[in-house]
């Protein structure tokens, strides 16, 4: 099959109780494109300044992203700040620094437009749009966000919600959006608005998955040090959407394995800052950990 994603190639500046990083590479697109390159080659959509780095490029050719759709544009490139205190599910965002993606307009390459499936990843809901009206006939469509767009453009991101059949958020945007505390009942509120799949992130919790007629419960990898959470939530959706396009099915049963690979690709990643732990894994240690979600929950 075919993975195209779309969301932010960035420079992150990150703070956590292990450490402070000044402007490493990071971005929902970044982290989300290197967790499914375990699994097949992903087709990545983004905008980065004159400033990105030409290795971090190389880096995703290396790992056989397709960069073709990655749009270099005079400016600077996207900058987040977050800063994270003890309890690693809880981030404040110091500031976000759209710059050159403040007026990006996604553009599909011709040879995206027919990939089978597709993954929005957090950005500006209006962008996301873009990208569907491009695509041709995808058999899935997911999309990911962050309580920042449902703040800023709720009615823009529910139009796209609508239209995708897979919806991942957190705990928080899962409330946000469908206005619900009980989780299974929020879940299912949003499943009425048109997904089949609603993917409830829950940090240290694991995920849930709630399709129209099964809920499944991943657990996450009981880490003792979690060095840095950022990316955890894309190299879930990454994990998950590369797998299921590696094995070219949506089924039930490929849809709960899929969420152990997200869960899978999510615990590495935290185990260093920004995207290092992820370039010195294999697909070894995936399937090894793999292994060990399946002892954690037998009984
Ligand atoms: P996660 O920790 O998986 O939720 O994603 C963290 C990544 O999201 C960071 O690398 C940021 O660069 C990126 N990010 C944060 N805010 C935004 C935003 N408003 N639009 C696009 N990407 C963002």
């Amino acid at each position: 099959m075919s993975l195209v994603i779309v969301g932010s190639v960035a420079f992150d500046t990150i703070e956590t109780p292990y450490g402070r990083r000044e402007k490493i590479v990071g971005g929902s697109g970044t982290y989300c494109s290197l967790a499914a390159s375990f699994f097949t080659q992903p087709m990545i959509v983004s905008v980065v300044g004159e400033d990105f780095p030409e290795e971090v490029i190389d880096l995703f050719k290396k790992r056989k992203i397709d960069t073709k759709g990655i749009e270099v544009r005079s400016g600077k490139t996207f900058h987040w700040e977050g800063r994270y205190g003890n309890d690693p599910n809880q981030r404040t965002t110091i500031r976000t620094e759209l710059n050159v993606f403040e007026d990006f307009s996604p553009q599909l390459p011709p040879d995206y437009r027919p990939a089978e499936l597709v993954f929005l990843a957090n950005i500006d809901p209006d962008q996301q749009e873009e990208i569907l009206n491009q695509a041709k006939e995808p058999k899935l469509t997911a999309m990911d966000t962050i309580n920042l767009w449902i703040n800023l453009k709720p009615d823009s991101l529910l139009r796209v919600l609508e239209r995708v059949d897979m919806f991942f958020g957190n705990e928080e945007e899962i409330r946000m959006l469908s206005q619900e505390v009980n989780l299974v009942k929020a879940g299912r509120k949003l499943l009425e608005r048109g997904p089949s799949f609603i993917i409830i992130k829950k940090g240290e919790h694991g995920a849930l998955v709630l399709g129209k007629e099964f809920v499944f419960g991943a657990l996450a990898y009981p880490c003792e040090e979690v060095i840095d959470p950022t990316g955890a939530g894309d190299c879930f959706a990454g994990g998950f959407l590369g797998y299921l396009d590696r094995v070219n099915s949506f089924d039930e049963k490929e849809i709960r394995k899929a969420a152990v690979y997200g869960s899978a690709l999510a615990s590495f990643v935290i185990e260093d800052f920004g995207i290092d732990r992820l370039k010195s894994l294999s697909l070894s240690e995936i399937e090894e950990r793999h292994l060990e979600f399946k002892k954690l929950v037998s009984f």
